[in-house]
């Protein structure tokens, strides 16, 4: 098989390649097809040029990503952060067409991001960095074609100024060419906190199929205390749970009766961080991640279960609420031992998604639902994956991270033999 150049080069892609040709291998995928689902169907480089808050203007490489539109429009989030590149986006971008395909939306795989740290920048700078990368971007997104969301970074402010440029530049309001924006400007109810909530949905699930009693004894870790990771602990909290341990940037706490969710919230509203929380003691991120635990949920980024921690984890129930949050080395190392019940990526962190495919029908019929209807159709959704992954895992005698890849890949395929090739 010919080596793919050196632009892909970057661990999260080299990743999501091999997972993707150990799953293809399996469904003894066609082979054109193969070849076209291994790299994306389109990317779009740009440079973003902002002027800084001194008057002196800055230059940022921003990126767009289209991997497959077999099943529906392009889909997926806008990163900020300062690893984006190529490789990054791309990686992710295929991870997407997987994850819609999986949970039978009629989308596909997108992804975009700009290399920048943006705790670096002023609410300015972010909004006028954010304006000319859309307008860079403008003739390669849109409703019917490309249609970006909050990731990593990025939040409903930022998808409020990329709908309000996208706008401007069209001369009229395009609600529907982001998802995850302010529900004031035509976003939906129960976006903000989807992610999470598919998460959790996806924990109950598994909780429930290991037998696992649901009570104050189950322990729950959480990587992360970002937009998932934070909604995740509010609802196992609300749940019953308690979560005795959660990190954000400036490092973990530790408490074993478990933390309070509301004293962390506005103790990070106080000092932004978690970092000096009174009522825990701080705890490094590797001991954090290894401590015993029913529930570990890594919702912060990419390879932070590495092999050396994966054979000293201690839960049993990993949940990936992060995109790609285990290296390859450590999924062999955890399929070995054969003890920790992995909920995947594409499975669990798709509320995040689903909800935005609610949102989007929203805007395109100018019809919004409840909150109660959207939750229940996003448990519908999610809980029904999460029983065909399993129940395909088993049959097939492979682990939740195969059983989900090729259902989602088989499906994308299927309708791309389905489709034809064009022009013939
Ligand atoms: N960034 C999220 C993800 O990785 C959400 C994407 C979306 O809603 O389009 O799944």
């Amino acid at each position: 098989m010919k080596k793919l150049t050196a632009e892909w080069d970057n661990p999260l892609f080299t990743q999501v390649q091999t997972q993707f040709e150990a799953a293809a291998q399996k469904l003894s995928l066609d082979d054109n097809i193969f070849y076209r689902l291994r790299v994306p169907d389109k990317a779009l480089m740009v440079s973003v040029p902002f002027r800084n808050d001194d008057g002196s203007i800055r230059v940022v490489p921003g990126y767009r990503v289209q991997h497959n539109d077999t099943l529906g429009p392009y889909k997926g989030g806008l990163r900020y952060h300062p690893n984006v590149n190529l490789g990054e986006v791309s990686a992710l971008a295929m991870l997407m067409t997987w994850k819609c395909a999986l949970v039978n939306l009629p989308l596909g795989g997108a992804k975009g991001g700009i290399q920048i740290d943006p705790s670096l920048l002023s609410r300015g700078e972010l909004q006028r960095m954010t304006r000319r990368y859309t307008a860079e971007i403008v003739n390669f997104i849109g409703p019917e074609v490309d249609i970006p969301a909050p990731d990593m970074g990025t939040n409903e402010q930022v998808m409020a100024w990329v709908m309000d440029t996208y706008s401007q530049l069209h001369g009229y309001a395009i609600p529907e060419i982001v998802t995850g924006k302010p529900v004031i400007i035509g976003g939906s109810l129960g976006r903000k906190e989807a992610t999470g909530r598919g998460v959790v949905y996806c924990i109950m699930e598994a909780i429930k199929t290991l037998n696992i009693n649901l009570d104050h004894k189950t322990r729950v870790v959480i990587q992360g205390f970002g937009n998932v990771g934070s909604a995740a602990a509010k609802k196992m909290i609300k749940s019953g749970t308690k979560v005795i341990a959660v990190s954000d940037v400036s490092g973990g706490i530790y408490n074993a009766d478990g933390l309070d969710y509301g004293n962390m919230r506005a103790y990070i509203e106080k000092n932004r961080t978690l970092e000096g929380y009174p009522e825990a003691d701080a705890i490094k991120n590797e001991e954090l991640l290894c401590l015993e635990c029913e529930v570990l949920i890594p919702a912060a980024t990419e390879d932070t279960i590495t092999a050396d921690i994966a054979r000293k984890l201690k839960c049993r129930i990993l949940a990936e609420a992060a995109n790609g949050p285990t290296s390859l080395e450590a999924d062999v190392i955890i399929q070995d031992r054969g003890d920790i019940y992995v909920i995947p990526d594409v499975l669990a962190n798709a509320g995040g998604v689903i909800v935005s495919y609610f949102e989007w029908v929203q805007d395109l019929q100018n019809l919004f639902w409840k909150e109660k209807e959207i939750n229940h159709r996003l448990w519908e959704i999610i809980s029904g994956a999460f029983q065909t992954v399993h129940e395909f895992s088993i049959d097939q005698k492979i682990d939740m991270r195969m059983g989900a890849l090729m259902l989602g890949i088989q499906k994308v395929s299927q309708a791309m033999l389905t489709r034809g090739f064009y022009p013939g």
